[in-house]
């Protein structure tokens, strides 16, 4: 799991150097495309459910799911890339929103907040805690900020497959869900709205973009559980 899970992170580093105005969504798939195959691993996304590529992009009013093409990114879009890899059989999977030249503030600041309400939510994520508790302090974290959090997807546990039980969600009161353990592997992903909860699929059958048309953002790590502070295997220079 650690092996798979840095170089998941070294496929969204180099996804990230990639990002400039001009570059094609493809274009940046082929850079993440070409670095798991360089690590001798395995692009968990493509073909998973018949999705086509090894990468999601999602651009700024794209929740999740974006599907890489000839859409060109500019200057002052917020790029979502979520990548994972598999490696002698186990997965890494993580995600982050990057801007773009300059972005507006408010594009800014709900990058920043969503980030950090990973990090503020994975300070619950320790053996002997519930899995809401996770849940709840990442939901209240971005509410208290003006934000909102996805209800229709979640995080998930990996492990040999990228989706394993249980699910992670982003919301919640506190003190529900599994025992967390020791060994426990997570993918923890908060997906965060400017504006309102509500997304809805386009027609591809893929890509999430918010109902209300705002920005949004994910960030995603995969995790183990310990005694102590969880363990981030997708852990990057730039996470
Ligand atoms: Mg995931």
């Amino acid at each position: 799991m650690r092996a798979a899970g840095r170089i998941a992170a070294g496929a969204r580093t180099a996804a990230r150097l990639a990002l400039r105005p001009g570059i094609t969504t493809q274009e940046i798939d082929k850079v993440v495309n070409a670095y798991i195959l360089s690590q001798h691993a395995v692009p968990t996304f493509l073909g998973y459910g018949g999705f086509p590529a090894s990468t999601c992009v999602s651009v700024n009013n794209e929740v999740i799911h974006g599907i890489p093409g000839k859409r060109v990114i500019r200057e002052g879009d917020i790029v979502s890339i979520d990548v994972g890899a598999t490696y002698r059989g186990y997965v890494g999977d993580c995600a982050g929103t990057y801007p773009v030249g300059d972005c507006a503030p408010e594009a800014l600041e709900l990058i920043d907040i969503t980030r950090k309400s990973f990090f503020e939510g994975i300070k619950l994520a320790r053996a002997g805690n519930r899995l809401s508790d996770v849940s709840h302090t990442i939901q209240q974290y971005v509410e208290d900020r003006g934000c909102s959090v996805v209800r229709d997807y979640v995080g998930h546990g990996i492990g040999s497959e990228m989706h394993e039980d249980p699910q992670v969600p982003n919301y919640g009161r506190p003190g529900h869900g599994p025992l967390l353990c020791s060994g426990m592997t997570l993918a923890v992903e908060p997906m965060v709205n400017r504006g309102a909860y509500d997304v809805r699929v386009l027609s591809n059958e893929w890509t999430v973009v918010t109902l209300d048309g705002s920005l949004s953002a994910h960030y995603e790590n995969t995790i183990l559980i310990t005694g102590g502070e969880a363990e981030i295997l997708t852990m990057a220079d730039d996470i």
